[in-house]
C-alpha cells in the first residue's frame, strides 16, 4: 500500500467540515508558513518537493511561482485552476467536494509564499453542486481565524473567492480561464505575456491546478525533502489518478508514481482488473486529449521494459510509442470497445469546444469531425484516413493554445495504433451501419443520421 497524502483521511467521517479537518490535524502547514517561515522559504520547499503541476502540463511549480513578477504597489493573485473539464478526468472534484479545506489550506500558504492578498478559484460550471461545499469551507475557515485580516496576528491577509464557470473547456486553458474571471469571454490570450508577469486584471498571477495546490499542505508539513523522497526521478511525490471505463473498480486513486501500469490496472488496490472477464484492448492513461496506447505498448515499453506510471514512464517513447501523464485521466478500454467511434466522439467533443480563434484548430476540428464520423458511418474512403492524418498535422502545433493539440494528438495516435480499424470501417459499410443504427439493409445514398 503506497503512501498517501492527500487522501489519507479521506474515509475520515465528516471530513468535509472544518471541527473534523482540524483535529485531524488541518490547518498544521498555515501554522508552520505563516509564524516560522518567510514567503522565500516556503517556495523553497516547494522547489525542494519537485512537485509538478497537476493540471496537465507537469512544470515544476516552484519554478513557476519563482517567475512572478513583484513590482511595488501591484497587487498579486493566485487563481486556483478548478476547470476540471478534460473528459475522464475528475480528481479534482473529489478533493473539492470530500476534502474541502486541504485546498483551502493549500490556498493561504501558496498566497502567502506568492504575497497574494487575493486568490480565487475558479470552478467548472457543471460542478454545480461543489461551490457550495467550497463556499462553506471558506466561511468555516475565516470564522475561525485562517482567512480575513492579520491572520493568526501576522499581518497577512488573505480573501478567497469562488468564480463559477459558464461551461467552456477552453476555460482549463490560464489564459482563457482569466479572460472569464475577468468577466470577457474566455479566449486564450496569446502568449507572451505570461500570466506571471501580466495575468489578472494585468497583474501577476499564478494559476495552479487544485491538486497542485492541495500537495503544498504535506510539502509544508513534512518538508519538501520527505515528498522528494516519494516516486522516482523527477516524478516526486504521490499522484491522483481518476479511474474509469471498463475496469472493476472506477474511482479516485493516489498513488505512489512509482508502480508499473500493469499493477494499477490489474491490483485490487486499484483498478482491480479489466470489467465482465474481458480483455484489455487499449488506454488514454491521462485525459482524453493525450495519445491512446494499445494494449502491449500500454504495458511494456517498446524497450520491453514494465510501462511505469509517471511522467517519464508514460512518456516512455515519445509520442511513436508512449504517451503522456496528462491530468491523470485513466480511460481504460475493453476488447469490445471501437477506436473509430471513440476517436469520433472525442473529435466531436474538441470542435464543439474549440473557441474559432485560430483557423487550424476552427476549420480542422470541424473537418475532422465529419471524416470521422462518415468513416464511422461506413461511408469512408481508404484516403480518408490519411487525410485525417494530414489536417492533423496542420493543426498540431500551429495553434494559440494547447486545445489544438488536444484535438489532434488523439486523432493522429488512433490511426498510428489502429488503422487497422479505420480500414474496417471502410471495408465494411453494412456492418457498420448495423452496429450503429441496427440497419439490416442499405440503400445507395445510404440515409443515415448527419452529424449536427
Ligand atoms: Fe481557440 Fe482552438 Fe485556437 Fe485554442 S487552439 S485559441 S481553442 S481556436
Amino acid at each position: 500500500m503506497g503512501r498517501k497524502l492527500l487522501l489519507e483521511k479521506a474515509h475520515v467521517e465528516g471530513i468535509r467540515y472544518y471541527d473534523v479537518y482540524r483535529r485531524e490535524g488541518g490547518y498544521r502547514s498555515v501554522e508552520k508558513a505563516l509564524k516560522s517561515m518567510t514567503p522565500d522559504e516556503v517556495t523553497e520547499e516547494v522547489k525542494k518537493s519537485g512537485l509538478r503541476g497537476r493540471g496537465g502540463a507537469g512544470f515544476p511549480t516552484g519554478m513557476k511561482w519563482s517567475f512572478l513578477a513583484k513590482p511595488e504597489g501591484v497587487p498579486r493573485y493566485l487563481v486556483v485552476n478548478a476547470d476540471e473539464s478534460e473528459p475522464g478526468t475528475f480528481k479534482d472534484r473529489y478533493l473539492m467536494e470530500f476534502i474541502p479545506h486541504i485546498l483551502i489550506e493549500g490556498i493561504i500558504t501558496s498566497s502567502y509564499a506568492l504575497g497574494a492578498n487575493s486568490a480565487y478559484i475558479y470552478i467548472r460550471g457543471e460542478y454545480a453542486w461543489i461551490p457550495d461545499i467550497l463556499e462553506q469551507a471558506i466561511a468555516e475557515a475565516k470564522n475561525n481565524g485562517w482567512l480575513g485580516k492579520n491572520i493568526l496576528g501576522t499581518g497577512y491577509s488573505l480573501e478567497v473567492y469562488v468564480q463559477r464557470g459558464g461551461g467552456a473547456y477552453i476555460c482549463g486553458e490560464e489564459t482563457a480561464l482569466i479572460e472569464s474571471l475577468e468577466g470577457k469571454r474566455g479566449n486564450p490570450r496569446i502568449k507572451p505575456p505570461f500570466p506571471a508577469v501580466k495575468g489578472l486584471w494585468d497583474c501577476p498571477t499564478v494559476v495552479n491546478n487544485v491538486e497542485t495546490i492541495a500537495a503544498v499542505v504535506p510539502i509544508i508539513n513534512n518538508g519538501g525533502d520527505d515528498y522528494a523522497k516519494i516516486g522516482v526521478g523527477r516524478s516526486t511525490g504521490t499522484k491522483l489518478m481518476s479511474a474509469c471505463g471498463n475496469i472493476n473498480k472506477p474511482g479516485v486513486y493516489e498513488i505512489d508514481m512509482n508502480i508499473s501500469v500493469e499493477e494499477f490496472i490489474f491490483s485490487d488496490e486499484y483498478c482491480g482488473g479489466i470489467a465482465n472477464g474481458k480483455r484489455l484492448k487499449a488506454c488514454i492513461p491521462g485525459g482524453s486529449s493525450v495519445p491512446i496506447l494499445p494494449a502491449n505498448l500500454l504495458l511494456k515499453t517498446a524497450k520491453g521494459e514494465q510501462r511505469m506510471m509517471h511522467y517519464e514512464g508514460l512518456s516512455d517513447g515519445g509520442f511513436a510509442t508512449g504517451s503522456m501523464m496528462g491530468s491523470g485521466g485513466f480511460i481504460v478500454l475493453d476488447e469490445d470497445q471501437c477506436i473509430v467511434k471513440h476517436t469520433y466522439t472525442l473529435a466531436r467533443f474538441y470542435r464543439h469546444e474549440s473557441c474559432g480563434q485560430c483557423s487550424p484548430c476552427r476549420e480542422g476540428t470541424g473537418w475532422m469531425e465529419k471524416i470521422l464520423w462518415r468513416l464511422e458511418n461506413g461511408q469512408g474512403k481508404l484516403s480518408d484516413i490519411d487525410l485525417l492524418v494530414d489536417i492533423q498535422s496542420k493543426i498540431e502545433g500551429n495553434t494559440i493554445c494547447p486545445l489544438g493539440d488536444a484535438a489532434a494528438w488523439p486523432v493522429a495516435a488512433a490511426i498510428r495504433h489502429f488503422r487497422d480499424e479505420f480500414e474496417w470501417h471502410v471495408n465494411n459499410p453494412k456492418e457498420c451501419l448495423q452496429r450503429n443504427y441496427g440497419l439490416a439493409h442499405y440503400a445507395d445514398p445510404i440515409h443515415v443520421p448527419t452529424p449536427a
